[in-house]
């Protein structure tokens, strides 16, 4: 089948300029292949966040193309392109407990409450959180947070994941200790990703393989 052979994304030319006028991306031209995990590293400017938005739907794309699986997406709403995110700082919902934030995106989907239950479960073991589920998510260190951000992303089993400095906002030790976590759930799960990072170690802890940008130019390293 051609579906299944084609990348799980693909970006050709993409150009993503602000309102302003200013050129974020330029020309970016990228392959991933179905479960790879590719690091996206560059400084702080470079254009690592619009890119990843434009890829997730959260900005215009102004010239170019996005495939996934070999359709182009271009005019699939954000909510159906079946691509999970996870930001610097997690982003969890203050109110709502551990395992209601990891059930977050698969309520409404027509799941019983028994189904979404065992995915919590699940997705809680595979982040090393198992026994977490009624905690209130106020009480969590920063690297249990980052740890309920991708459970909560991967419970969906997206088809894409996007990682924008998930690790930033974590100490050394830590984010190296994470890093290695974080390649090991990825490729269990079989997950394609982007994870976009500033450090070049990390990079490399994580990803098969590692593009720059730099002034919102991406090339292979
Ligand atoms: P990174 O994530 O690599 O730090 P960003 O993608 O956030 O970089 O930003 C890339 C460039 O685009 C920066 O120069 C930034 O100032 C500019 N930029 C970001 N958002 C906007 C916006 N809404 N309007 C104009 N320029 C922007
Ligand atoms: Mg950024």
């Amino acid at each position: 089948m051609v579906e299944n052979d084609a990348p799980a994304l693909e970006l050709r030319g993409v150009q993503i300029s602000y309102p302003d006028g200013f050129v974020a991306v330029d020309g970016a031209d990228l392959e991933l292949a179905s479960g790879e995990i590719l690091a996206l590293l560059g400084p702080s400017g470079s254009g690592k966040s619009t890119l990843l938005r434009g890829i997730a739907g959260l900005e215009r794309v102004t010239a170019g193309e996005i495939r996934m699986r070999g359709r182009a997406i271009d005019a699939v709403p954000v909510h159906r392109r079946n691509i999970g995110m996870v930001f610097q700082d997690g982003q969890l919902f203050p109110h709502r407990s551990v395992g209601r934030n990891i059930a977050y995106g698969l309520e409404g989907e027509g799941r019983s409450r028994q189904e979404i239950r065992d995915r919590v479960e699940a997705m809680l073991a595979l982040v090393g959180l198992e026994g977490f589920g009624g905690r209130s998510v106020q009480t969590l260190s920063g690297g249990q947070a980052q740890r309920v951000a991708l459970a909560r992303s991967l419970a969906r089993e997206p088809e894409l994941l996007l990682l924008d400095e998930p690790l930033s906002a974590l100490d050394r030790a830590l984010r190296e200790r994470l890093a290695d976590e974080l390649r090991r759930i990825l490729a269990e799960t079989g997950t394609s990703a982007v994870h976009v990072t500033h450090d070049e170690s990390e990079a490399e802890r994580i990803a098969d393989r590692t593009m720059v940008i730099r002034e919102g130019r991406l090339s292979a390293r």
